[in-house]
């Protein structure tokens, strides 16, 4: 355990029932059954954004998740590992379709340069998909070594990233 800092999550589904994926991913993490060390502070609105890379595959809805968290970076890695796979995340092709991708963009200001676990995540800068709604869950966002996510997302913004007002993922223990 250490001090309280942000966690800063990225959720992607793009095969089966996406919304039931990313909320039962939301509640696994932060829930009242999930294991200590994470609290939810905020959950952006939900985005459906063309796949980038890979092979060809269906769309993704992503959003992200703003936690206090008390783990150790690879305590967190371990954590979201384990809800991926409780989602019978298939991992088949590099940048191919799955059923939950749960990214680590940033852990307070944790600089590391280990590949089993980059902070903040190595390509986060360059993506709308994770930009927007990180923004919006944190208007005060900033991505460590690389300043205001307000301003790295003026600089993505030919990439699309679509709103779906029609969803919304509720934050465990808040009203919402
Ligand atoms: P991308 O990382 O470009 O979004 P991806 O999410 O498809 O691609 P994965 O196959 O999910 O890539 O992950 C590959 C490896 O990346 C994982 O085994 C994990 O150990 C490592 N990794 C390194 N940094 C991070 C991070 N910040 N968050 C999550 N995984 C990371
Ligand atoms: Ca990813
Ligand atoms: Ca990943």
């Amino acid at each position: 355990m250490s001090a309280e800092r942000p966690a800063v999550l990225a959720l992607g589904s793009n095969m089966g029932d996406r919304m039931a994926t990313l909320q039962g991913a939301v509640d696994a993490l932060l829930g009242p059954q999930a294991a200590p060390g994470l609290t939810p502070v905020a959950v952006s609105p939900v985005y459906e954004t063309a796949p980038v890379g890979g092979p060809e595959q269906g769309a993704y809805l992503n959003a992200v998740l703003v936690a206090a968290c008390t783990l150790a970076p690879r305590e967190l890695l371990a954590r979201t590992q384990e809800v991926e796979k409780r989602f019978h995340r298939v991992r088949e092709v590099r940048w191919g379709p799955r059923t939950l991708d749960v990214d680590i963009i940033a852990l307070g200001e944790e600089v590391s340069g280990d590949p089993e676990l980059t902070l903040p995540h190595p390509r986060a800068h360059e993506r709308a998909f994770v930009l927007r709604p990180w923004l919006d869950a944190d208007p005060g966002a900033v991505l460590p070594g690389h300043g205001p996510v307000a301003d790295l997302l003026a600089a993505v913004a030919g990439q699309e990233a679509d709103r779906r007002g029609d969803l919304h993922l509720a934050l465990p223990g808040r009203e919402g």
